[in-house]
């Protein structure tokens, strides 16, 4: 059976290609990464300099196979590149590698950075270790870490606001075991003159 490319052997070369010859050409994983980005760069010129004949070859390409077809024949490489859609969503939605969000998962423990669950971070159906969420800052974009469903819901229905959670906080111990002794905190009277509330 003929090699594929980009196959890791037990040594941890990098099959790259047959030669000319039949010859198979391994490589170090540096060397074919090198040897990769070329190619890609190559072909990134090579469309560049005439798009309309590349366009019109994917197109004659498509037609050729058929929507039907298509669609099996990408059923069957997601499923067998699970891995390679992980990554290219994480790095399209939060700038982030699967390796990224892997050391972050590590670094807590496994667990939501809030409530630590860690239910969350094995996905039921497929027993997958992805369903903790990518929380970030919707403001600068910037990746905060790892929530559970339940708490990545909550600091957004806070708007994120560390005032409004603070003093979510403060008014679940406030009431912690009381039973119908509601008071207005003090300064509701000033947040209001104030206009911070809504
Ligand atoms: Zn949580």
């Amino acid at each position: 059976m003929k090699i594929k490319h980009g196959t890791v052997s037990e040594q941890g070369l990098v099959f790259w290609s047959y030669d000319s010859d039949g010859r198979e050409r391994w490589f170090d994983p540096a060397r074919y990464l090198f040897m990769k980005n070329r190619a890609a760069e190559s072909q990134f010129r090579r469309y560049h300099q005439n798009p309309e004949v590349w366009r019109a070859k994917s197109r004659a390409g498509a037609a050729k196979i058929g929507p039907k077809q298509r669609a099996e024949t990408y059923k069957r490489w997601s499923s067998a590149n699970k891995d390679k859609i992980r990554d290219r969503r994480l790095k399209r939605t939060y700038g982030i590698s699967s390796v990224d969000y892997d050391r972050m998962l590590e670094a807590q423990g496994g667990k939501c950075a809030i409530c630590w669950t860690d239910k969350g971070a094995v996905r039921k159906k497929t027993g997958s270790g992805y369903a903790l969420y990518v929380d970030h800052c919707h403001a600068t974009g910037v990746v905060r870490g790892l929530l559970c469903s339940n708490c990545n819901v909550a600091i957004g229905k806070l708007k994120d606001d560390p005032l409004l959670l603070t003093r979510a906080a403060d008014y679940v111990s406030a009431h912690k075991g009381s039973r119908n002794n509601y008071t207005a905190p003090a300064q509701m009277g000033e947040m209001q003159t104030q206009g911070v509330t809504q």
